[in-house]
């Protein structure tokens, strides 16, 4: 299957582009809502994070406190260690099926840590959502009302404008309008219709 792997920094437009892309008909993987998935209640994992931390690492509804979870993992590598090897097997696996089962005539996967990730080797080019730095942490604040500190911090941690770039096939430039996007968008698309064919031809 031809699949087009989707990344960027947080806040650069990649659920804006997938939801782009989902309107012309394509269906699209993220690893961002798998992630959560995977974790939901009543899951296994959940029940084995629970096992793991004891039961303060849930709200009084049963639920995953992601803030508390978040907390910990930053401040100790080697639970974060133990998150990842329990986590990343099963959202891959996920990932994997959920491409398997999609029946449009290219996928996308969309994950922020694309570039990082053995996934990667599941795609056949990278398209990467790209805006300045400054309009990261402006658009972000603006979605998670959160200080411009905390996503600094997120962006210092994931590769570089120029690292996402260096690696790109596509970039889509979201720094101006919707309107401007969505253009950029459907060119893509009728570009990926007829490469999928050749992909498939080989
Ligand atoms: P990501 O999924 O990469 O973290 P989002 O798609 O959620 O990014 O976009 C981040 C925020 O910026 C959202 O609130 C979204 O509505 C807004 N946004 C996305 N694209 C644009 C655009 N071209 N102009 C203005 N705001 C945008």
């Amino acid at each position: 299957m031809f699949i087009v792997g989707l990344t960027g920094g947080i806040g650069s437009g990649k659920t804006t582009v997938s939801n782009l892309f989902k309107e012309l008909g394509i269906a699209v993987v993220d690893t961002d809502v798998i992630a959560r998935e995977v974790v939901k209640l009543g899951s296994q994992c959940l029940y084995k994070i629970e096992q793991h931390f004891g039961s303060t690492i849930l709200l009084d509804n049963g639920n995953l406190d992601r803030k508390k979870l978040r907390h910990i993992i930053f401040s100790q590598p080697e639970e974060k260690h133990w998150l990842e090897s329990l986590l990343h097997p099963v959202i891959r696996r996920q990932t994997r099926l959920a491409l398997e089962k999609s029946s449009s005539p290219y996928a996308i996967l969309s994950s922020p840590l694309l570039l990082e990730s053995p996934d990667i080797e599941l795609t056949s080019r990278i398209a990467v959502v790209d805006i300045t730095p400054e309009q990261q942490v402006l658009r972000t604040t603006i979605r998670d009302e959160t200080n411009s500190a905390q996503v600094e911090k997120i962006i210092a941690n994931q590769l570089s404008r120029e690292e996402k770039l260096a690696k790109a096939n596509d970039i889509i430039d979201n720094s101006g309008t919707f309107e401007n996007t969505k253009q950029q968008v459907l060119n893509l698309h009728r570009q990926y219709l007829l490469m999928k064919d050749n992909h498939s031809m080989r």
